[in-house]
């Protein structure tokens, strides 16, 4: 089964099915590791996650690579206001980011490759950029010049990208050395407490674009068959990818991608410059992984959702109320109880509205109208000759949807 989906890069409808001989090529940008993760970054992995699982499924291979990006300006920050080296911060949290996606029921990816570990890789990268002219020189940092690839990203407009995405973010530097605004910083100089390392053009460190070209090419074929983020990513990074990809290989980085919309906290995206974040702990100490999965996936993956704590813990009663009606299937005596013909009739519509739009909101409706039809039968379990035959209907949603409907939710088989 293909999934159709909307492509925030290109605007256009995709389809994406299996590949024949070969895995899905599928690269998400992981986090920044610098602080906990929060709600947001759960409805990113959350989202993919659950691509993943609509294609596992169907017994296709996914290649996921998911990279931690372990040095950046403001993890430098942070490690020295908490006086400790940037590495021994990164390492720390990104210990913490996987023990919270393990939490949550995140499949890990295949691969999660740090950034500091491909710095030479880059290195090379820029230096082909400068030999095609495709990179400048501006003192001792080097810039990327977008306006020497001609198609500018051929599968978006680049004009359009930053007439609407051209406010920077508060707290996010501009950079002004660059002769054009749709050009980047690839290298820049950098000394102790940041990260430094040897280059051509001296001492420095590389700019944050450069980094998952060469990590997602250091494990997939490219172009990708679908690569995704947040949708803050989307500009400027995965459109600054995209224009790498022109530069070092004449094609886009990727067939496709995909965006997950902000989790909002009072009208505000969440997110730590802002201030206004719960973090993924915070968030499962009020309520179950299972419910805070449902709730932030409750909403299509183009929208927004506002994150009330008043509607999350009201998703978490409903879950618990759920997954007892599904438990209960497996309970009692009855010899004329649920037809397990029926609960397989509900769930076929579970991958076929994941196919039509990713849409999760109709999935996740079709099993609240599979345990309320079950509630509305009144006998509980299911025929006894039929509860093997209903255990493995109830392991595939639950594995499909990551949701632990009978106990704990693992990798589809
Ligand atoms: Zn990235």
């Amino acid at each position: 089964m293909d999934l159709q989906y909307l492509d925030s890069l290109a605007r256009r409808w995709q389809v994406l099915g299996p590949p024949r001989g070969r895995p899905l090529a599928l690269y998400v940008c992981g986090p920044t590791v610098y602080d906990q993760a929060h709600v947001g970054h759960a409805r990113t992995y959350l989202l993919f996650d659950t691509v993943k699982r609509f294609f596992l499924a169907q017994g296709a291979r996914v290649g996921h690579v998911q990279n931690i990006t372990d040095f950046e300006d403001k993890l430098t920050r942070r490690a020295l206001k908490l006086g400790v080296s940037w590495k021994e911060l990164a390492r720390r949290e990104e210990r913490s980011f996987v023990h919270d996606m393990a939490s949550l029921g995140v499949i890990p990816p295949g691969w999660s490759p740090r950034s500091s570990d491909y710095v030479s890789g880059i290195i090379e990268a820029i230096r082909t950029l400068e030999k095609r002219k495709i990179a400048y020189r501006k003192g001792r940092s080097v810039y990327f010049d977008a306006s020497a690839v001609p198609a500018s990203g051929g599968n978006f407009s680049a004009d359009a990208m930053l007439s609407a995405h051209a406010v920077p973010e508060p707290g996010q530097s501009a950079e002004p050395e660059a002769e054009d605004p749709r050009d980047f910083v690839l290298w820049k100089p950098s000394s102790p407490p940041s990260p430094v390392w040897p280059s051509p053009w001296g001492k420095g460190m590389p700019g944050w674009h450069l980094e998952c070209y060469v990590m997602a090419s250091s494990f997939l074929p490219l172009p990708l068959d679908l690569h995704g983020g947040g949708l803050d990513l989307m500009f400027p990074h995965h459109y600054a990818e995209n224009l790498i990809s022109y530069g070092l290989r004449r094609s886009p980085f990727s067939k496709g991608f995909l965006h997950g919309g902000f989790v909002t906290m009072g009208e505000r995206k969440m997110s730590k410059s802002l201030g206004n974040l719960i973090t993924i702990r915070e968030a499962l100490d009020e309520i179950c992984a299972p419910a805070l999965r449902w709730y932030v996936l409750s909403k299509s993956y183009r929208d927004g959702i506002e994150y009330l704590e008043m509607d999350a813990r009201s998703t978490d009663a409903m879950w618990h109320d759920l997954q007892r009606t599904f438990h209960g299937l497996l309970d009692g005596t009855e010899a004329e109880g649920y037809p397990v013909e029926r609960l397989e009739r509900s769930f076929a519509k579970i991958p076929r509205a994941l196919a039509l739009d990713l849409d999760i909101p109709q999935a996740l409706s079709a099993l609240q109208a599979t345990a309320a039809d079950i509630q509305a039968f009144g006998r509980g379990g299911l025929d006894a000759g039929d509860r093997a035959r209903g255990r493995k209907v109830l392991l595939r949603m639950q594995d499909l949807l990551g949701l632990p409907l009978m106990g704990h939710a693992g990798a589809p088989a």
